[in-house]
């Protein structure tokens, strides 16, 4: 069927029934990445390059295509150089990027990610990929595979690129036309195409692992031993490159095997000269973000943290006096953490019960005009199908004293 208003390509609604997983991903990487020292950060949705447009006043604005770069902005423009040992941040959020919207690929996506400023140790690597993985964990994700690389840095890439370029010459008319022009800019990237042609042309190409210069060699040794120490599994996989060009060393990505085409559901690296471009002290980093629109689907319902209990009360009000005092009631029941439904149409007792067990209420508190001018109401339990009168004044001390019983072993 089609509505007046659709959301436009490439958006999309999270609705009641799917966003409960959402909260639970925000939740759990709270709860994971806060007991690993890392604190969140809330970036603004504009940066500079990108979903570019200009503002009312002709000011180019973008949305922003992903957090780390937004991050490091506001690490160089704040100074945040100061801390104890490292600085470790996290963020959750919508991005932006004009791609060809296809399953599991959108204009407006949400990412989790995490981002550790100050040490080239590979310890952090290991570290920040573990608590990655314990993350994926709790949410109870299986048949996951961490795929790693390392890409090398400003001594050893240029020489592969160079190599890559060479052996890419003649086969250039082969590749797509978006891995003709990556050709010059960043012909690394050939080798994430899902072209079947550029696949074909990057077989027997020479890769990373032919070039990398000792320290590379040494820290990606190490990165992947500490992994072992964790009783992580990772596949090398010397062709994975990154979507953005700021990486060096370790990149690396998580890949759901349930997935069809766009598999990773989270991916990172170390990225030891972006501080330095954006302004800042040499300062080597390393961070990942988690795809919330590939990875909410995959989390199984019996996972979820329990559900919100039903509505604890319905008001059922019968006359014009009730439902003033209904009213009035709801704040003062939600102001003391109890959970209210009630009906707004002045509907009968006999639907207005159905509706409190639509709702599935324990109790359903009768109000009626009579009963009222003697400040009592009728309090009916649903399940036992057992009703006394109450004093409305005390209403909130009996319901409170009621669940405490309810919910004693
Ligand atoms: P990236 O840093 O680009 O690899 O993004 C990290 C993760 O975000 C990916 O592994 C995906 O799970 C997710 N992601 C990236 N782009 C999109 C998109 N257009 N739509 C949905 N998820 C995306």
């Amino acid at each position: 069927m089609t509505t007046k208003y659709q959301a436009i390509k490439g958006v999309k609604d999270i609705l009641p029934g799917e966003v409960e997983k959402w909260q639970f991903m925000e939740k759990t990487a709270r709860e994971v990445f806060e007991l690993c020292g890392f604190s969140e950060i809330r970036i603004p949705i504009f940066e500079k390059e990108m979903y570019t447009f200009p503002d009312r006043s002709g000011d180019s604005l973008t949305l922003r295509p992903e957090g780390t770069a937004s991050v490091v902005r506001a690490y160089v423009e704040h100074n945040l150089y100061n801390p104890p040992s490292v600085v470790k941040l996290y963020y959750m959020g919508p991005m932006f990027r004009c791609e060809r919207p296809q399953a599991g690929r959108y204009r407006q996506f949400y990412q989790i990610g995490a981002e550790v400023f100050g040490t080239e140790n590979p310890e952090i690597d290991a570290d920040v990929i573990g608590m990655l993985m314990r993350y994926f964990e709790r949410l109870g994700l299986k048949e996951l595979e961490l795929q790693i690389n390392s890409l090398g840095c400003d001594e050893c890439r240029p020489k592969f690129r160079e190599a890559l370029i060479t052996f890419l010459k003649g086969k250039k008319s082969l590749l797509c036309e978006d891995c003709q022009k990556r050709f010059e800019r960043n012909p690394l990237r050939i080798f994430d195409c899902k072209s079947a042609n550029c696949h074909e042309a990057t077989k027997g190409a020479p890769t990373i692992e032919d070039y990398r210069c000792d320290n590379c060699k040494n820290h990606f040794n190490s990165t992947l031993n500490y992994l072992d120490k964790l009783n992580i599994p990772y596949v090398k996989n010397p062709k994975l490159v990154r979507g953005l060009d700021y990486y060096t060393k370790t990149a690396f990505e998580i890949i759901s095997k349930g997935l069809g085409a766009q598999n990773a559901i989270a991916g990172g690296g170390r990225y030891d000269k972006l501080v330095e471009e954006f302004g800042g002290p040499p300062t080597p980093a390393f961070g990942f973000a988690i795809g919330v629109d590939r990875t909410a689907p995959l989390i199984q319902p019996s996972v979820l943290s329990p559900q919100p209990s039903a509505p604890h009360v319905f008001i059922a009000a019968l006359g014009e006096k009730a439902d003033l005092k209904t009213f009035e009631l709801i704040n003062v029941l939600r102001q003391n953490g109890i959970r209210v439904e009630r009906d707004y149409e002045g509907s009968s007792l006999k639907s207005q019960l159905r509706k409190a067990n639509k709702f599935g209420v324990k109790y359903t508190l009768i109000i009626g005009d009579n009963e009222l001018d003697k400040g009592k109401a009728v309090l009916k339990d649903m399940s036992e199908s057992k009703q006394e009168e109450v004093d409305i004044s005390k209403i909130a001390e009996i319901l409170i004293e009621k669940s405490s019983r309810q919910s004693l072993p």
